[in-house]
């Protein structure tokens, strides 16, 4: 599995599983077949309400946690400095793990200034709770205005980006300033598959539509989190590592 090295040298696995919609027991099932399949990283949230079935899973499968990468994200109604601290003890507490490796702002919230809640992550990564800090749904501004606030690097934004919808202003603006983009929603929920040159660039590479929208990010440098539920899904969405879209497939796709 690749992986990206984030401003604070830490490596992140350049596929995660994600798990929006997952919850009780199908997470926790989603959750072992993953690891049983080799996946090292997760992508969850406070809001998500599944950290608690996936700190279970975790557990029924013994996972080295030092081999794993695990993102949480703080809901923005609680981005005032308490409510920074107490969701991040909640979400370690239901992950069943002293930290996480990346913990995002998950949607900006103009009523609550930056600098507070940055203050907060500052508090959290200083305490060892949080290896990295990062944001999700940022624009251009608000990027710039987060890194002029907060005493600890802004490691990644993590954004909806997939063949129908490119925000390239904002990857732009993050590859020129080491902020790494994850790509949520990467499938497009499984919308876009069936684009006439995503099926034609999978009939002749001999791959799905799904692994050549998830190839065309990982190439452009994004971290993909798709969320998948059965194993074969599970097992496609790993196999995009080990070969290439031409540039002129690489092309086709960006004018989607
Ligand atoms: P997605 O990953 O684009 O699509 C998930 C859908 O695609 C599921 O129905 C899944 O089916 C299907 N699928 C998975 N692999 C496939 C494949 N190889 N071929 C065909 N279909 C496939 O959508 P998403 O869940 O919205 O986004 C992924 C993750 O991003 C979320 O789970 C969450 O962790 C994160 N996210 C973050 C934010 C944010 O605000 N930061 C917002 C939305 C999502 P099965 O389940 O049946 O396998």
């Amino acid at each position: 599995m690749e992986s990206v090295k984030l401003k604070s040298n830490s490596e992140m696995p350049m596929l995660g599983l994600g798990t929006w919609d997952l919850r009780g027991q199908a997470c926790v099932q989603a959750v072992k077949m993953a690891l049983n399949l080799g996946y090292t990283h997760i992508d969850t949230a406070w809001m998500y309400e599944n950290q608690g079935a996936i700190g279970d899973a975790l557990k029924e499968v013994g996972a080295d946690r030092e081999r794993l990468f695990i993102t949480s994200k703080v809901w923005n109604t609680h981005l005032h400095f308490d409510g920074v601290l107490e969701q991040c003890e909640e979400s370690l507490r239901d992950l069943q793990t002293s930290y996480v490796d990346l913990f995002l702002i998950h949607w900006p919230n103009e009523a609550v200034p930056l600098d507070e809640t940055f203050r907060a992550m500052k508090q959290l990564s200083d305490e060892g709770k949080v290896q990295n800090v990062g944001v999700s749904n940022f624009s251009v501004n608000l990027l710039e205005e987060s890194q002029s606030i907060s005493e600890v690097p802004i490691t990644v934004n993590q954004i909806k980006y997939h063949p129908g919808e490119q925000k390239r202003d904002v990857l732009q603006w993050c590859n020129e300033h080491r902020v790494v983009v994850t790509a949520y929603t990467p499938l497009g929920r499984g919308e876009i598959l069936v684009e006439p040159a995503l099926v034609e660039i999978a009939e002749r590479q001999s791959k799905t539509p799904g692994q050549v929208a998830l190839r065309w990010l990982v190439q452009k440098g994004m971290v993909v989190i798709p969320k998948a539920s059965s194993e074969g899904h599970l097992k496609e969405n790993m196999d995009v590592f080990d070969w290439f879209l031409s540039e002129v497939d690489m092309e086709r796709v960006d004018k989607l």
